[in-house]
């Protein structure tokens, strides 16, 4: 049988860096609860239409990257791209709204987009997001950028990400503008490439978000956004924007950022990264005030980002930051099959007292296993040899400096006890 690969656009993370996940995690963790929002975890999979319905069928995701399929039963199932839909099904399911007014919530989670597999940009992917429902005042919006911007700089990323942001407007606002950019574009239709004649039809709003530098051309002399905010849309923006400058947070206002997805509404925002090749958007967020209805709940205001972990780790990686392997403290060397019962029970009492121990399963010699502890960069090495069996001792090397001594078994707890873990 050939050798059976993991699937193209999927990836192992191998121990080697998995210490990098687990370091990026806690500071999400730990940020996350300093700003009072606690963990979510919801299904991978979920009916298609909760995706289909709120996402929009005319964005890239669900029309040709979702893993769709048909149970048994019949019911379309698909796994999920994307985490808000999931997040606000689950709120309005369990009424978390009765539970607090301001639902602050976080996840860590793979997702599922059918995309074509480049640098940064993966089928099976990790996002981690934050979402707060409940109130719709621009100090819940500056929350939410100001953790995304403390996560960043606590990875040290701040320096070389700006933060773009715009206001969509309310959904009539957008209405009027999507009017007026058609009237506008309709004309120019034979310069724009055959994606952005087909979204003139379907949803000239994402036309904006072209890479083309023809259609980026074009689009310097379309209407405004601006232009059609209500009174509401106008204050809201610019309060939101006062405070940025409060938390001392640069930004620069981008007219032509509107996400792709259908539920956003006012706010939406992205941090751009200048290092990380073309794939530069770590974290994409937005204001999505008309989500929770449109999936049969009460109004509920919401704002959320959610930012892609393996781009994070890419970035963390190029700032030439050292993420710590753990190391074990100590590497049990037994020399003797009758010792072998004191070795695991003390390896198990130096453990209880908070000390990684590990030992040699293959009864390899006394060389290679002190070679092997010294690969691994264990601090101390105990070894339990003949002498030490008779003796009722254990001979201690410390790893670091290569002293030696001989320690009584009833003893060695009360040693590693006095170095502190
Ligand atoms: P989105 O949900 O599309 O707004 O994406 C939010 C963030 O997730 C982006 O800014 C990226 O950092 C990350 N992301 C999106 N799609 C992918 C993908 N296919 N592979 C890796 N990261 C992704």
């Amino acid at each position: 049988m050939n050798a059976i690969k993991n699937i193209k656009g999927t990836h192992d993370i191998l121990p080697d860096e998995v210490c990098k996940w687990q370091e990026l995690e806690k500071i999400v963790r730990n940020i996350c609860s300093q700003f009072g929002y606690h963990e979510i975890r919801t299904p991978v999979f979920e009916e298609t239409r909760l995706f289909s319905r709120t996402v929009g069928e005319d964005t890239d995701i669900v029309s040709k990257e979702m893993y769709t399929w048909e149970d048994r039963d019949g019911k379309s199932l698909t796994l999920r791209p994307e985490l808000t839909a999931s997040v606000a099904r689950s709120y309005i399911q369990h009424n978390l709204n009765v539970k607090a007014q301001v639902q602050r919530l976080y996840y860590i989670g793979a997702l599922f987009r059918r995309e074509r597999p480049q640098k940064g940009r993966q089928r099976q992917f990790h996002q981690f997001g934050v979402e707060a429902f409940g109130s719709n005042n621009p100090e819940q919006d500056a929350e939410i950028i100001g953790m995304a911007w403390r996560i960043l700089s606590v990875c040290d990323l701040n320096a070389e990400t700006t933060l773009h942001i715009n206001s969509i407007g309310s959904q009539e606002c957008r209405h009027k503008y999507r009017i007026a950019l058609k009237k506008y574009l309709n004309p120019l239709k034979g310069d724009l490439s055959d994606t952005s004649k087909k979204r003139l039809e379907t949803n000239p709003l994402r036309i904006l978000d072209t890479k083309i530098e023809k259609e980026i051309d074009i689009l310097k002399n379309a209407p405004n956004i601006s232009e059609f905010y209500s009174d509401n849309d106008k204050t809201h923006f610019e309060q939101l924007k006062k405070l940025l400058k409060c938390l001392r947070i640069p930004y620069t206002i981008n007219n032509r950022l509107v996400r792709g997805l259908d539920y956003y509404t006012n706010t939406v925002f992205e941090f751009i990264s200048d290092k990380v090749g073309s794939q530069n958007a770590l974290i994409g967020g937005g204001r999505y005030d008309n989500l929770v209805e449109s999936i049969g709940g009460k109004t509920t205001p919401g704002i959320g980002f959610a930012a892609g972990m393996e781009r994070f780790i890419i970035a963390m990686d190029k700032t030439g930051r050292i993420f710590k392997q753990p190391k074990p403290d100590v590497y049990f060397i037994c020399l003797n099959e009758i010792s072998i019962k004191t070795m695991i029970s003390i390896s198990m009492k130096i453990r209880e007292i908070g000390f990684t121990v590990i030992s040699d399963p293959l009864r390899r010699s006394l060389k290679s296993q002190l070679r092997d502890a010294n690969r691994l960069e264990a601090s101390f090495a105990l070894i339990l040899g003949e002498t030490e069996i008779e003796r009722g001792t254990l001979c201690l090397k410390n790893l670091k400096n290569g002293s030696q001594e001989e320690i009584l078994q009833s003893e060695i707890l009360k040693y590693f006890n006095s170095l502190g873990t």
